[in-house]
């Protein structure tokens, strides 16, 4: 049954396409030239420089995160009102949409995702830079009026810091968007690492929040691998919170090195996320959300619905159907309009999606579709992939592939459906199918994820937090959470000068004024 999928020609004429740029660093409201190894980034899709790099330095990060502590210290924004914190936010979501064109461009040219999801990515961040813009007008604590006589108290929510963000090469502007302004929000400071295969619509974040008014040295941006840029950037003592998305290997090591200072650490992680269809469910538009879950960014997304958990009875017409349509996805060049798969990012994660299809067949899954790779224009492809026959111990069914393949399973009960939805290290999201609301709540409460859709597949307005169970992270991003993650709360309690406790001598209240901490 294996097919390819249909192919489209790349055109140029709707899009700019940048000329190789020179990147140094953004530090302390400025570009900085560096001494660090170079390295280059080309376009997966054709093989054509995007962007020259160097690795910031031990001492080039130093530097950066000194001038991140030092705007902190100075109380350049963090002193500021939530109301001119927010007229800064809102007006880099504006200079953002006014450079739509070209972001989408670098995005495109360096992630190989399609020039039109490019664009997407790109407005949808500038809106929860809008979003975030309004959480900074809303941070507030709690008091508290009845813990006796005399006795008053109140919670106040302060920023925790000095922030190290560090993103990956998916969705590179999206994700910053999910930190960056949250963090700013609260009232931090940040040095930013992004990934090395996606650096320039992050770099280019600091001319856009200086246009934005931002004050130097708030944010500092630095290209670089993990090794050396992004290990002395989260092990650098200054630093108050670590927040990293990435995959979880990276992120336990991460974890581990905040935990030498008791920093605080933030990590989005991988996930293997099933979407389960039941047999009531209105089965046309599932099956388009299933497509999108399994395929959108060539399969490389955290949220990527990889295992199709479908119910028996309607098992054998749905993967007919889901098959037929998959085969006509166009895969090809991100710059055609038409494109939805585009080219895998680099030689390393082709490799793995392709051993990983191996390991499939391996172990007795049966390739329905797809399975096969091509090079067009010096860029490398993998068609959607999609397999039957698959049981819960297969590496396909556990492991996160990144890449568009899509295993199938079945199951005969609501119940049957959640234990195989849990069947996997990671938590982070579900999609399930169905018109039963009991069914649909039972799943939503069962399955250990931190995002559940419901009838639905990938939505995500700005209020909602985002984050994973297990090992698919700890702390949430978006929504009110996503600041509040960078913020410490402080108890501040006062007593009434008349009532103030006494240790030794004769006391005033002896009922109430004897609960000292511990
Ligand atoms: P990765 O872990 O290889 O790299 C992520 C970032 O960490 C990069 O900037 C990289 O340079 C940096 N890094 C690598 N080694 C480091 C070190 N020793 N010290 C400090 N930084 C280091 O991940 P990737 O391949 O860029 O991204 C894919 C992974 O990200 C997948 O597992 C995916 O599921 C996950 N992801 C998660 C989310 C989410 O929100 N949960 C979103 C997108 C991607």
């Amino acid at each position: 049954m294996t097919q390819g999928t249909s192919q489209v020609g790349s055109s140029r004429d709707r899009i700019q396409i940048p000329s190789p740029r020179e990147f140094g660093h953004w530090i302390g409201g400025q570009w900085t030239t560096s001494q660090g190894e170079p390295f280059i980034r080309e376009n997966p899709g054709n093989g054509e420089l995007v962007g020259r790099y160097r690795n910031a330095t031990p001492e080039e990060v130093d530097s950066a995160v000194r001038s991140a502590r030092h705007a902190f210290d100075q109380g350049v924004w963090s002193d500021l009102s939530g109301e001119d914190r927010s007229r800064v936010l809102e007006r880099t979501a504006q200079v953002i949409l006014a450079r739509t064109e070209e972001l989408a461009a670098f995005e495109m040219a360096e992630s190989g995702k399609p020039l039109r999801q490019a664009r997407a990515e790109i407005e949808r961040s500038a809106a929860l830079w809008s979003y975030a813009a309004t959480q900074a007008r809303s941070i507030n604590g709690s008091s508290f009026a009845a813990l006796g006589k005399g006795l008053t108290a109140l919670t106040i929510k302060e920023p925790v810091g000095p922030v190290a963000i560090i993103t990956p090469w998916n969705f590179p502007f999206l994700i910053i968007s999910q930190k960056l302004p949250f963090a700013l929000a609260a009232g931090c400071t940040c040095v930013v690492k992004p990934s090395e295969l996606t650096p320039a619509t992050t770099l280019l974040l600091g001319e856009i929040l200086k246009a934005a008014g931002m004050p130097d040295g708030v944010v500092n941006i630095v290209a670089g691998h993990g090794d050396p840029t992004g290990d002395a950037l989260i092990s650098h003592p200054d630093i108050e919170i670590i927040s990293f998305t990435g995959s979880t290997r990276v992120g336990k090591h991460a974890m581990r090195t905040g935990a030498d200072r008791i920093a605080k650490v933030a990590l989005e992680l991988g996930g293997k996320n099933p979407h389960i269809v039941f047999a009531d469910a209105n089965l046309e538009h599932a099956l388009d959300a299933v497509l999108h879950g399994a395929f959108a960014n060539a399969g490389q997304s955290c949220n990527c619905g990889s295992r199709l958990l479908l119910e028996r009875s309607i098992a054998d017409a749905f993967t007919e159907k889901l098959i037929a349509a998959a085969r006509k996805i166009p895969v090809g060049s991100p710059l055609d309009e038409n494109t939805l798969v585009g080219p895998i990012i680099n030689e390393a994660q082709f490799n793995r999606i392709i051993s990983l299809i191996a390991a499939g067949k391996e172990e007795g899954a049966i390739l329905a579709l797809g399975g096969t790779d091509r090079r067009i224009n010096g860029g490398r492809y993998i068609d959607p992939t999609i397999f039957v026959d698959v049981t819960r111990s297969m590496r396909i069914a556990r492991e996160e592939i990144f890449g568009p393949v899509l295993s199938i399973l079945t199951f005969e009960s609501a119940e049957e459906a959640i234990a195989l939805a849990n069947h996997t290290a990671y938590g982070l999201s579900a999609g399930v199918w169905t018109r039963d609301i009991s069914v649909a709540i039972q799943a939503a409460r069962g399955i250990k994820a931190g995002t559940i859709w419901i009838n639905t597949y990938l939505d995500g307005p700005a209020e909602l937090p985002f984050g994973g169970y297990k090992e698919s992270g700890i702390g949430r991003e978006v929504g009110l959470a996503g600041v509040e993650d960078f913020m410490e709360i402080k108890t501040i309690q006062i007593r009434d000068a008349g009532y103030s406790p006494r240790w030794i001598g004769p006391r005033i209240s002896p009922d109430s004024n004897d609960r000292s901490a511990g």
